[in-house]
């Protein structure tokens, strides 16, 4: 398994990185990453790049950050580095429960969180993350830079909405409110393996602990992430969240397909289950939070 002949580069600045993939944007450039999607792709002759263009000795890129909207990812961070960030963690929970289904620990080291959202794989965890906190991933190309907020990003099946001379530099997930849990649960075959399905979950709870929202995130049930609101599905004043009502709006959210690995009836299944255990997952969490007065800190230091 050869990959077809390219040209290698080697850019040391940004700006550089963008020159290189404008001068060679007619012979369908590629950056190169954490390789871990790319190369194998090329290995088994799937893509066929006549220029890779690495970023992986462009500085300033490998930052975690936490800010006052999220955390911001640099295009060089790698996942297992995002997910093992404590700062990020206290900030952002969903990105280390998501992180821990991302394939194995030796393709976390060098696989990037913002390549894999480049890269916009249905069955990818981080997709549902960034769809479902509303975040925005910032570009650079010739014309300058601009932010893509993730509605607009995941295009289809493998297609962003980046262009091949744009370099992502960075991804922000925001914060989620106050009060708020979350959860990511996930079926595969094989630990690490993509996923037949996976849910990421986000419940709020107010001060009297009655859910006020509840959304979720899946992978591999659509040509990208899918987003569902279940705010129609909360009732009562205690703000319980309706089984039935759930299963009714996944189902016109959701487009699952037949694959070697399951059929879309069984995905679908998988969609409604799995959703209601990560909203159980989250609620909990909520409730610790508000309870142990931890939003903003460690919900692991929740009583
Ligand atoms: P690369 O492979 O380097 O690039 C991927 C694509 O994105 C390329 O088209 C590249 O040009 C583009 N790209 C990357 N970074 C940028 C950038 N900064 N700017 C512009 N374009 C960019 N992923 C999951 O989400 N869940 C899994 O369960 C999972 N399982 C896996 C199992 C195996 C066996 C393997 C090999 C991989 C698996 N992956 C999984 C993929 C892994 O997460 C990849 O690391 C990730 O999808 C891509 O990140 P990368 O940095 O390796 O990107």
């Amino acid at each position: 398994m050869k990959p077809p002949p390219f040209t290698y580069h080697r850019p040391t600045t940004v700006d550089e990185a963008v020159q290189l993939l404008a001068a060679h944007a007619d012979e369908g450039p590629k950056v190169l990453a954490g390789g871990q999607s790319l190369v194998p792709l090329m290995s088994m002759r799937l893509a066929a790049p006549g220029h890779l263009v690495d970023i992986n000795h462009l500085p300033g890129l490998d930052a975690v950050e936490v800010t006052s909207d999220g955390v911001r990812v640099g295009a060089l961070a790698r996942h297992a580095q995002v997910e093992r960030d404590d700062a990020a963690y206290d900030a952002v929970p969903l990105l280390r429960q998501a992180l821990q289904h991302v394939a194995h620990p030796t393709i976390r080291n060098r696989g990037t969180s913002v390549g894999s959202l480049v890269h916009g794989d249905p069955a990818a965890e981080m997709t549902a993350v960034l769809a479902l906190l509303d975040g925005e991933v910032e570009l650079v190309g010739p014309d300058g830079s601009r932010r893509v907020g993730a509605g607009e990003f995941f295009v289809g099946p493998m297609e962003t909405e980046h262009a091949d001379e744009e370099v992502a530099v960075a991804a922000t997930f925001r914060r989620p409110p106050a009060g708020t849990g979350s959860a990511f649960l996930e079926l595969a075959r094989r630990h690490g393996d993509y996923a037949m399905c996976g849910v990421a979950a986000l419940v709020t709870v107010d001060s009297d602990l009655a859910i006020t929202a509840a959304r979720v995130g899946l992978i591999s049930v659509g040509p990208g992430p899918v987003v569902v609101d279940l705010g129609p599905a909360l009732s009562g004043s205690g703000g319980a969240v309706d089984p039935g009502r759930t299963r009714e709006l996944l189902d016109e959210a959701i487009d699952p397909e037949d694959d070697i690995h399951a059929t879309a009836a069984y995905r679908r299944r998988l969609a409604h289950v799995l959703t209601e255990r990560a909203l159980r997952q989250a609620h909990d969490e909520a409730r610790s939070r508000r309870v142990g007065g931890t939003d903003g800190g460690s919900v692991e230091g929740a009583a």
